[in-house]
């Protein structure tokens, strides 16, 4: 294969009012203009349903559009379609290859789909097996890997030719957290070597952690694109659920928070700044007679910014 020319583009990816309907008349895009700048670490969340599968699978030529534009690093995807596959690594949500296969095999025929000659091949399956821990299992049947070695699996095939472009669905949906944390760590010097990232998360946290953009899409719209701390920063009370030895009545007051009463006898809700340390509020609270015994996150913060920017978008507020 040629080698293909990935100069200073304006943007990885840039998408113009990208439209989809499938056929029976669901609409999950309704004119969607999103651009991914090159060396990007971009999260694309939303609810199941919002379109975020059909928008990568589109990106991704997986899904045919119905209008608009994708190019990517520069192609069209209409005219420059091989231009654009080989532009783009994809890591979809299901296992997709062959349960029979040897790990080593699948990386290194998936290469050869990329027109890499056997030599390179070769290395770099060794190279990306390598780096994600999986060279070992290299002669073993891909069924004999966990649900974690799977997904690592899946994103060694996907960076085999080198895309200057990496889309990733939901990479860390049912992975420990532990193994959350490496595949962090490998995304980030992944992105810092310069590989554009792109994923798709239902964790407030993964973007938090990795993205340094987001966009948000409910029901195939739009409803914000910013740097991730300028969105996190609407998000200035954070709820928690304590349950505690004992429940003074009246509640005392302490300083930023505030104190409630919970649903059962035992439980407190406390609402608080996001970033307040807690050590501070329990010491306060101990003072107040009240010793903590657990405690949990009161909603899905991700869901409640939805609800939000739903809201305001509904009210005109937008
Ligand atoms: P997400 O990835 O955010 O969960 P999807 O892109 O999978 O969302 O789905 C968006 C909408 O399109 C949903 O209403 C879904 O039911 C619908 N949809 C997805 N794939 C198909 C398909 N192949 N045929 C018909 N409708 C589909």
């Amino acid at each position: 294969m040629k080698s293909l020319e990935f100069s200073e583009p304006a943007a990885a990816i840039a998408l113009a009012d990208l439209r989809k309907t499938y056929p029976g008349g669901t609409v999950a895009l309704h004119g969607i203009d999103l651009s991914v700048a090159p060396g990007e670490f971009f999260g694309l969340l939303g609810p199941n349903g919002a379109g975020k599968s059909t928008l990568i699978g589109i990106i991704c030529s997986l899904v045919n559009k119905s209008a608009g534009s994708v190019h990517v690093m520069g192609y069209d995807a209409d005219r420059q379609r091989e231009a654009v596959k080989a532009c783009i690594g994809v890591v979809p949500q299901e296992f997709n290859f062959n349960n029979f296969e040897r790990v080593g095999h699948i990386v290194e025929t998936q290469a050869g789909y990329y027109g890499l000659d056997p030599t390179l091949a070769r290395e770099r399956t060794r190279k990306y097996l390598d780096r994600l821990g999986l060279w070992h299992k290299r002669d073993e049947r891909a069924r004999t890997l966990s649900g974690g070695m799977k997904r690592r699996l899946m994103i060694a095939r996907a960076l085999v030719h080198e895309p200057p472009v990496l889309i990733l669905d939901e990479p860390t949906a049912g992975v420990d957290i532990e193994l959350r944390r490496s595949m962090w760590d490998f995304l980030r010097e992944l992105n810092g070597a310069g590989t554009t990232i792109v994923l798709t998360t239902h964790y407030l946290e993964e973007a938090e952690a990795l993205c340094r953009r987001v966009a948000m899409i409910n029901h195939g719209r739009l409803v914000a694109d910013a740097p991730v701390g300028e969105l996190l920063q609407e998000l200035r009370w954070e709820t928690f659920v304590l349950t505690v030895d004992a429940v003074p009545d009246p509640l005392p007051a302490i300083d930023p928070c505030m104190l409630r009463p919970g649903a059962s006898a035992e439980e407190v809700e406390l609402d608080l700044p996001r970033g307040t340390d807690l050590t501070d509020v329990f010491a306060a609270l101990k003072q107040a007679g009240m010793q903590v015994l657990s405690l949990r996150n009161k909603a899905n913060r991700l869901e409640e910014f939805f609800v939000k920017r739903v809201e305001a978008q509904r009210d005109g507020v937008h």
